[in-house]
């Protein structure tokens, strides 16, 4: 039998999806049509567990799979022997200490004595012993943001992303414990020719991410401005300048990256470029 690698995916929940979109947009093919637990690539050699994302540690620690997909939040605190290799960009969130909206608590100094309901008491309990504070930990599996309501807690500890479900529940966020985003973790022992299929996998992740945190830009240029308007777009090795038919203008082809996108684009503008068009790429390799 061929040797496959063994991807450790959630099974449902909020990091299915983008665990199967980032597969299929590295070219791997795979179809779960009919809830399967398992399921292997027609075109890489790869196959997919489908497990609960607690799980997913401690079955890469024990060579269940190979690797995995999971958030950080949940590596930390299973706290399992495995390597962390790659963030994925997606899956991203918050643990956050959260206190009643109408309360006096400022910060976690504030929380010596009092109970805190959270699902993560490893990852807070690190968090109050490096503050000096000591609390009363309640570990509760879900609908940790009900607790203070319901008089279990004074405080919660718990994942959040947009924070409406704090704002339902009359909470207030007030402080961030650690930032997460799913992660690829593998396991520490991999075989050679395991480790030859992870690399080629990581190579295309890799691609994937680098092109969503850039844009291909095209824009028209006097001639006159080119030396600046090319200073502003450092490119991959440098801007391709082609002559327009009208004279004395050219196209200027280049990739800017995501994160100080508008303020590139306001400084292109300033610098005299015209009919800038901005492209998403597909895939990018340096
Ligand atoms: P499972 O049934 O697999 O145990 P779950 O209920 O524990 O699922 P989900 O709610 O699907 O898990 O969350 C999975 C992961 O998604 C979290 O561990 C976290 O890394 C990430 N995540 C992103 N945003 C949020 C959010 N707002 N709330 C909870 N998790 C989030
Ligand atoms: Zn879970």
């Amino acid at each position: 039998m061929q040797n496959r690698l063994k991807i450790a995916v959630q099974k449902s929940g909020r990091l299915y999806e983008g665990s199967m979109q980032l597969l299929k947009e590295c070219g791997v093919e795979v179809s779960n049509g009919n809830n399967q637990l398992r399921i292997v690539s027609g075109n890489f050699p790869v196959e997919i567990f489908f497990l609960r994302d607690d799980d997913i540690p401690e079955y890469v620690q024990d060579a269940v799979a190979d690797i995995g997909f999971v958030g950080q939040n949940v590596v930390r605190e299973k706290n399992k022997a495995v390597t962390e290799v790659e963030s994925l960009g997606f899956g991203k969130c918050r643990l956050s200490l959260a206190v009643p909206k109408n309360g006096t608590m400022q910060s976690v100094k504030d929380l010596a004595g009092k109970k805190i309901a959270t699902s993560y008491p490893v990852i807070l309990g690190q968090y109050l012993a490096e503050n000096g504070v000591t609390a009363s930990l309640h570990e509760i599996s879900g609908s940790v943001e009900i607790a203070p309501r319901i008089g279990l807690a004074d405080a919660i500890c718990d994942l959040v992303s947009s924070g409406s479900t704090l704002f339902t529940n009359e909470l207030r966020e007030m402080e961030t414990i650690l930032k997460s985003e799913a992660v690829m973790i593998s396991n520490n022992n991999l075989t050679a020719e395991k480790t030859t299929i992870l690399n080629s996998l990581l190579f295309r992740i890799r691609a994937v991410k680098k092109a969503k945190n850039n844009k291909y830009v095209l824009l028209n240029a006097p001639n006159e401005k080119l030396k600046e308007i090319c200073g502003l777009l450092p490119g991959m090795k440098s801007p391709t300048v082609l002559p327009l038919a009208e004279p004395g203008w050219s196209s200027v082809h280049s990739v800017i990256s995501e994160s100080d996108f508008w303020n590139v684009i306001e400084q292109l503008k300033n610098a005299g470029a015209q009919g800038i068009l901005i492209i998403p790429i597909e895939k990018m390799i340096l």
